[in-house]
């Protein structure tokens, strides 16, 4: 056999070996309720509900991490709570695409690069960008690369300071996650946002009304976890009914 035909057969394998590996996060099917267990720091999941990759104005920020590594579940009422927060923000952000990021795994536990998102009450969101007073999404379109984007304290992105934050738009969609929690028995527990980030939030009208509502934020985090919650967002909820 010469060497291109062995090529395309190392490469046939590759493929049929990762279709294999993700077939079950491709057909999943969710049905019937959840149950976390634990906390999101030492916990598992039971009856996952796997999130939509898309939905009309958000989509899920990696393939990889979706298909391949699984880290798209969670319990059956945020699932529910993500759907109707993208909804509303259709309205009360018109034209803004939303990205989430990573959630938990099938069965809750430890992930690769989270130290909670352990019983699918944790999720991700990437920092929406504005530049010149328009949404700014290439950078959105970086996948797992987006984790290691840098931030300087009023939110510039580093490698490019024309990019900033939208704090606004970020705040609006807290509340929306905020709305559908309550309606769905969730409510936040906490967010992690950087904090040096946390004035130029808080001084948005949005951010205003986040604070208004008592939605807390970490206080003292320790520099490792700071210095990663600049690119995103994490939310953890709670279960209430
Ligand atoms: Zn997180």
């Amino acid at each position: 056999m010469n060497r291109h035909i062995i090529r395309k057969i190392i490469l046939f394998l590759i493929l049929i070996g990762l279709l294999f590996a993700c077939a079950p996060n491709i057909l999943y099917k969710n049905s019937g309720i959840s149950e976390s267990i634990g906390t999101t720091g030492n916990g598992s999941l039971k009856n996952a509900y796997q999130i939509k990759y898309k939905t009309n104005n958000s989509r899920y920020f990696s393939f990889i991490s979706f298909y391949l590594v699984g880290t798209g579940f969670v319990h059956s009422k945020l699932h529910q709570t993500l759907i109707d927060s993208y909804k509303e923000c259709e309205t009360n952000c018109p034209g803004i695409k939303f990205r989430t990021m990573e959630c938990s795994l099938k069965k809750g536990g430890k992930t690769l690069i989270h130290r909670t998102h352990r019983n699918g009450l944790s999720v991700d969101f990437m920092v929406p960008k504005i530049k010149n007073g328009k949404q700014v999404k290439a950078f959105d379109r970086i996948g797992l690369w987006h984790y290691l984007l840098n931030f300087d304290s009023t939110g510039k992105l580093k490698m490019n300071k024309k990019v900033s934050i939208d704090f606004e738009t970020m705040g609006k969609h807290i509340i929306a996650l905020d709305n559908a929690a309550r309606k769905n028995g969730l409510a936040i527990s906490k967010v992690i946002l950087k904090i040096d980030l946390k004035d130029d939030f808080y001084s948005t009208k949005s951010g205003k009304e986040v604070k208004r509502r008592g939605i807390y934020f970490a206080r003292n985090l320790t520099k490792t976890i700071d210095m990663v919650h600049d690119d995103h967002y994490h939310v953890d909820f709670k279960i209430v009914n």
